[in-house]
């Protein structure tokens, strides 16, 4: 006898439903590996991947008993041994150590930095323990170095976040316009699913905006490889081109948006002319774009790192809502601005509060009746939440840099692959006086730098909710034992908080009713999911708003779409125009640093190979890094195929084999993201990279910087 269990997958923010087939245990010889008791397969019934999935999805279950932490451990100092303690002895240090730092340093000197990989469940008790109990809101996740520039995008533009379109634009659109995203090795079931629309409908328009000929743009109509940094330049560009074709939905414009005549007077200073050579493509190019978008009835817009990782990612995502708003392309099947999601619940983090800025059910930690509403709810008394953002996740690295943390608690994240300026970021870490790091693995890079290591159970072991990019909450149902002596995230955090007194705010059964006390704090917000529990989505995936009132009685086309009346939630009701000139990159390049070094992601890896380094398949895909380089460059280097050469920035180095080919343009190299020190010797991209932050979302400018390449002599 087989058993089926439906869960999400654990990867990225796509969201594919899977089915978990449990094979008959008596077939399976000793010893027992997951891999072997299990089959993974695609859920057809799930609406978001209609039984799609990549390799990660299907291998998912190669990497759940390998390199596992099983067991407490503690040490005294970093050049200290771990050894293996009980639970109540490191809970008891992880209090202890608490209360101390409350008491000498204050409740400020707290931090922890969590991620996208939570459950929501997760995300939604370290809120209250961190947010609420402590009294800080020094809580941040990952999702600020991958989204954080959406969140505020869509904040500032339509009032509040959620990105308002859904799948089934994907199959209607008339046009696709992806910039920033190579969504065919990052997000291959969205790209998939676009593809089969594109190929069966001849009139169908995909336009690329990607200074590499990666796979997605291979297969666009229009590619637009522009010069690194001139995304606002090209936006701009385009605005222009639709107002002077008078492409325009004045009554759109007329009847719901605010600042037309100030994005109007910027517009003017991007003819064809200066926008075509600010970004290194023709002006014919330039046009055809506008063609594209200006004549066709649906436009549905893509983006992800390449647009939100930058020191003006915030005014990127309006440039791009700007276009949608200047021709009505926003509430309507097969239109829309749509950021994709880099994490598999980098949604439900922001529905949770989990950003250092918010506070659950899409609230602001500025905002007064906000923090009441939180302190009711918790039974708290009023003044307690902070008035004040606390520190993002750079804002840690400074903190430790300058003795004002005392106490980092990092769970299910690896900053010491993933954060910029990765030399600095680790001598930060190297200093902090008390790290406690929670994962479900050991090693990671990042275990080298914590005192204390907590085994936390993972996907196939718990039971929690995650949130897709088209806002669909799954419920991920555990079919496995833990290994170990491994414990759920929340219930980890939720015994720490009972520990320091709060002993009545962490009175939770299991998961559900977590969720239950989370869902009814987000009634008549923008993301309502007060008709979500965990029994109705056992029957199936919900989108958010998803109130509890008399489901007949809910238009269903408004839970697809946000905005499909048309009413934001500013103000007035009025979407907002965002007039904003190109700053360029933080770091141009120079006669010192003369190529622009821009990183991402390959189609099998995923993030800092936690997972997928483990798995066989996908080593022997992906089997090392590489840098990319134009033959002219490599030519002009003297360097051939797989040569070793050294990348250095003003702040490290690393070493590549290049990868000499034409899909890259002069004067760019790119290099994947995803090799830490574990997998690989001084090829860590992130040692290159800038910690330059947008102003308005603190998310960093990941993804490029100036780099100069040095031939190493044989
Ligand atoms: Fe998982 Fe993303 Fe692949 Fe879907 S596309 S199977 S969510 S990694």
């Amino acid at each position: 006898m087989s058993t089926i269990t439906k869960t999400l997958c654990p990867y990225c923010g796509v969201g594919c439903g899977l089915e978990v087939v449990r094979l008959d245990r008596d077939q399976v010889l000793e010893p027992i590996h997951l891999v072997d008791l299990v089959k993974v397969r695609g859920d057809r019934s799930h609406p978001s991947s209609q039984g799609m999935v990549c390799i990660k999805g299907a291998t998912v279950a190669e990497s759940i008993d390998k390199d596992r932490l099983i067991h407490p451990m503690m040490r005294s100092s970093l050049d200290r041994e771990f050894a293996q303690v009980t639970w109540e002895e490191a809970l008891t240090a992880i209090s202890d150590r608490i209360q101390e730092v409350i008491k000498t340093q204050g409740a400020d000197a707290l931090c922890m930095y969590g991620s996208g990989q939570f459950q929501t469940e997760d995300y939604y008790i370290a809120q209250k323990l961190f947010k609420g109990c402590l009294g800080t809101n020094n809580f941040d996740a990952n999702s600020r170095l991958c989204m954080s520039s959406a969140v505020s995008g869509y904040v500032k533009s339509f009032g509040a976040d959620g990105p308002p379109c859904c799948y089934e634009d994907l199959d209607i659109t008339d046009c696709a316009f992806i910039i920033g995203s190579n969504t065919a090795e990052c997000h291959p079931i969205i790209f998939n699913r676009f593809r089969k629309h594109h190929k069966q409908e001849p009139h169908v328009k995909l336009i690329v905006v990607d200074p590499r000929r990666t796979q997605t743009a291979e297969v666009a109509d229009l590619h637009l490889a522009i010069r690194p940094g001139t995304d606002i330049d090209l936006l701009n560009g385009i605005a222009y081109l639709l107002h002077s074709r008078d492409h325009c939905d004045r009554e759109f414009i007329q009847n719901h948006t605010n600042n037309y005549e100030q994005y109007l007077e910027l517009i003017k200073h991007y003819p064809p002319e200066v926008v075509a050579k600010n970004c290194n493509i023709s002006v014919a190019q330039l046009e055809m774009a506008a063609t594209y978008w200006g004549e066709s009835k649906r436009v549905l817009s893509m983006w992800s790192m390449g647009v939100n990782q930058s020191g003006e990612g915030t005014a990127k995502v309006q440039s791009i809502i700007n276009l949608h708003l200047l021709t009505g392309q926003i509430g309507k099947p097969g239109a829309g601005a749509f950021s994709l999601t880099g994490q598999p619940n980098a949604m439900g983090g922001r529905e949770a509060g989990g950003l250092s800025n918010l506070l659950p059910g899409y609230r602001f930690v500025t905002n007064p009746q906000h923090r009441a509403d939180l302190e009711q709810h918790w039974h708290l008394p009023a003044g307690q939440i902070s008035a004040h953002n606390g520190r993002t996740a750079w804002d840690i690295v400074r903190g430790l840099e300058s003795d004002e943390v005392g106490f980092l608690w990092i769970a299910a994240t690896n900053p010491a692959v993933s954060f910029p300026d990765l030399e600095r970021t680790k001598k930060a870490l190297k200093s902090s006086p008390f790290t406690v790091y929670q994962d479900a693995y050991y090693p990671t890079e990042t275990s080298a730098f914590a005192h204390i290591l907590l085994p936390a159970t993972q996907w196939s072991e718990k039971t929690g909710t995650m949130t897709n990019s088209e806002r669909r909450i799954t419920l991920c149902e555990s079919f496995h034992k833990p290994l170990g002596e491994a414990r759920d995230d929340w219930q980890i955090f939720a015994e720490v908080g009972r520990r320091l007194g709060f002993s009545g705010h962490f009175n939770f059964k299991d998961s559900s009713e977590v969720y239950a006390e989370f869902a009814a704090i987000t009634r008549d917000r923008p993301c309502d999911i007060t008709g979500v529990t965990h029994e109705r989505l056992s029957k199936g995936a919900l989108q958010w708003p998803c109130p509890d009132v008399e489901r007949e009685s809910i238009d269903r086309f408004a839970s697809k779409r946000l905005y499909a009346n048309l009413q934001f939630h500013t103000l007035n009701g009025k979407a907002n125009f965002a007039p904003y000139h190109s700053k360029g990159l933080a770091e141009p390049p120079d006669e010192n640093y003369p190529f622009v070094l821009t990183i991402g992601r390959v189609y099998g890896h995923w993030h800092t190979m936690t997972r997928t380094g483990r798995i066989k398949k996908i080593q022997q895909m992906h089997p090392h890094p590489f840098l990319e380089i134009h033959p002219k460059d490599a030519e002009k280097l003297d360097l051939t195929q797989n040569e070793i050469v050294e990348v250095k920035s003003r702040r490290g180095s690393a070493r590549f084999p290049i990868l000499i080919t034409g899909a890259i343009a002069r004067g760019v190299v790119f290099a994947p993201m995803h090799w830490g020190s574990l997998w690989a010797d001084n090829a860590e991209a992130n040692n290159l990279t800038h910690p330059e932050l947008d102003p308005c979302s603190f998310q960093p400018e990941l993804k490029a910087c100036a780099v100069v390449l040095i031939k190493i002599d044989p």
